[in-house]
């Protein structure tokens, strides 16, 4: 593979408006930063209330002819997109790299994730099929059609800048809807992206338009009356405001929080892909995913056939700059967030946890500034901790020892969190009884991160989703749309005369 060309465009981010870039109107601006230098790369500036007003008027303008188009026509866009978007995939990794900091390859594979969603939105008009019945009752039929919502919008997290926004914009337009995109301060590039190649695909101006900012764009998108559907993802305490908000606010809302995924390993499990299974899945991304596992949960004497090789590896992980391609780790996103995942070492130390593995002061050669931490791992972690009980999201594995499998099941099931959860082992009842029984929403057996594909949806339980809806597949079709039920006769069989009592089938 040729080495990825580094992002290093300073220019400043603006909003995307009705078909163009647009400065906002606050005045106020953010630094972005390059983590892995830990320097400021460039600026986004942040949105206000009339920067939201006018991408409202400009979504509110561009959706009727929109939402009249033959779904067909707006699965035509939808594959043009594809294509486009094909073309930049390296750019749009690049991006993420330079500013989320995640390594190369691993923001490859967020955006062939992101794409993979496009390619379902693609099948909309078949997404948009409804239902009919011939002959409800004699002479009349009934049928459902699911139509567009108006103006809805998403608020997106850091840790994926363009997979995210792919669970959204693609599902809400291709069913026919102007999506406005509020993407986090920290990593918004992508998005001014993801709005010109909408574009160059022929998507009309203003059904995709791009607000940057911080919580006073959020509280205007969640207060402002055209705005019909909010999905949000991002961390539990906001996603419960906004759920809660924009339901105060007569707005449909799916709002998807954090996580704190367990890894059971069974004492039948395969050592050697346990541990692989729990390196890859608590130090990628440097546990910034929401789908990381920070707890591994070993079942009897595993742990002591566990714990000194995830050490082994958690100490050799090779931690830079995520541009180059042999990086394992990257830094974290930013000093602060960097800052809090080592407050949690030492508390965890504090709290009695056996600290194996310390990543705290981590400094990489050339980038003495860059914003890094190095895989850390505890054991004999009690759940009483705050370190087992609270996210941390960053590198940092607990290891939780447990005498057998219903005991192993009943600490997940106590955590308030309920996102992701993996079990490892050979024995087909065990793995039954296991994804039968546990209080989670996405369930890997033998598989560390299982996110659901395209078609399937993605959503956990508990305090990890507010809202009954998960992100696209077809729940992000229903998300999106209304369901309308049609009863038809004609004049032939229309019998003469009021009927007083409840229609029923005749
Ligand atoms: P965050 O909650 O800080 O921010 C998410 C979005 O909300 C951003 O766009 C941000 O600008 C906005 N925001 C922040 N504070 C706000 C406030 N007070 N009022 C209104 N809006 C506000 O989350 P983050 O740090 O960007 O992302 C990491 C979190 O996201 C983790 O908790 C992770 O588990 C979670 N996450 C969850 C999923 C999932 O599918 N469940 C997926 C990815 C990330």
């Amino acid at each position: 593979m040729s080495s990825p060309i580094p992002y290093t465009d300073p220019a400043d981010l603006t909003h995307y408006i009705g078909g163009a870039r647009r400065p906002a109107t606050s005045g106020r601006s953010q630094a972005v930063y390059h983590p892995a230098s830990g320097t400021v790369a460039r600026q986004v500036q942040l949105g206000s209330v009339e920067d939201v007003q006018a991408a409202v008027a400009s979504g509110l303008a561009a959706f009727p002819a929109w939402a009249d188009a033959p779904p067909l026509r707006r699965a035509r866009v939808m594959f043009k997109f594809l294509e486009l978007l094909n073309q930049h995939r390296d750019q749009l990794a690049a991006m993420i790299t330079a500013e989320h900091g995640k390594v190369f390859t691993d923001a490859q594979g967020e955006v062939t994730r992101g794409i993979d969603i496009v390619e379902f939105a693609c099948g909309v008009p078949q997404l948009l099929k409804g239902d009919y019945t011939e002959q409800v009752s004699t002479g009349i039929d009934n049928w459902t059609m699911r139509q567009p919502l108006g103006v809805v919008a998403g608020i997106t997290p850091f840790n994926f800048p363009f997979m995210v926004p792919m669970w959204m914009a693609p599902m809400a337009i291709a069913t026919g809807n102007a999506f406005i995109l509020k993407p986090s301060e920290r990593d918004p590039s992508p998005s001014l992206l993801m709005a010109e190649l909408f574009k160059q695909a022929g998507l009309p101006d203003g059904i995709f338009n791009v607000v940057q900012g911080d919580k006073q764009v959020v509280d205007a998108l969640l207060t402002h009356p055209d705005v019909k559907a909010l999905s949000f993802v991002g961390s539990t305490p906001i996603a419960q405001y906004i759920y809660e908000t924009g339901a105060h606010h007569g707005k449909r809302v799916q709002a998807l929080g954090g996580a704190k995924n367990h890894m059971v390993v069974m004492p039948d499990a395969d050592v050697d892909q346990a541990v692989d299974a729990l390196i890859g899945a608590a130090y990628g991304s440097a546990g910034e995913r929401c789908m990381a596992i920070s707890v591994a949960v070993l079942v009897g004497d595993v742990a002591d056939r566990i714990v000194p090789r995830l050490a082994e590896r958690a100490r050799t992980l090779k931690i830079k700059d995520g541009i180059h391609l042999d990086a394992e780790m990257g830094p974290i996103v930013t000093r602060e967030a960097r800052d809090r995942i080592e407050g949690y070492i030492g508390l965890g130390v504090e709290e009695g946890a056996s600290l194996v593995v310390d990543g705290r002061g981590l400094r990489v050669p050339g980038q003495e500034n860059g914003f890094f931490t190095g895989a850390t791992l505890f054991d004999h972690v009690q759940p009483h901790m705050r370190i087992y009980r609270e996210e941390i999201f960053g590198p940092v594995l607990a290891c939780v020892r447990v005498d057998g499998f219903s005991e192993a099941l009943a600490l997940v099931n106590a955590h308030e969190f309920g996102n992701g959860v993996a079990c490892f082992t050979s024995d087909g009842n065990v793995a039954r009884e296991f994804s039968r029984r546990v209080q989670v929403g996405m369930v890997g057996i033998n598989v560390p991160i299982p996110v659901p594909m395209a078609w399937q949806g993605f959503g956990g339980w508990k305090k990890s989703l507010f809202g009954d809806m998960h992100a696209y597949g077809e729940e992000g079709v229903r998300f999106y749309t209304r369901q309308k039920s049609v009863m038809q006769r004609w004049p032939a069989t229309i019998a003469k005369g009021p009927e007083f009592a409840m229609p029923v089938s005749r």
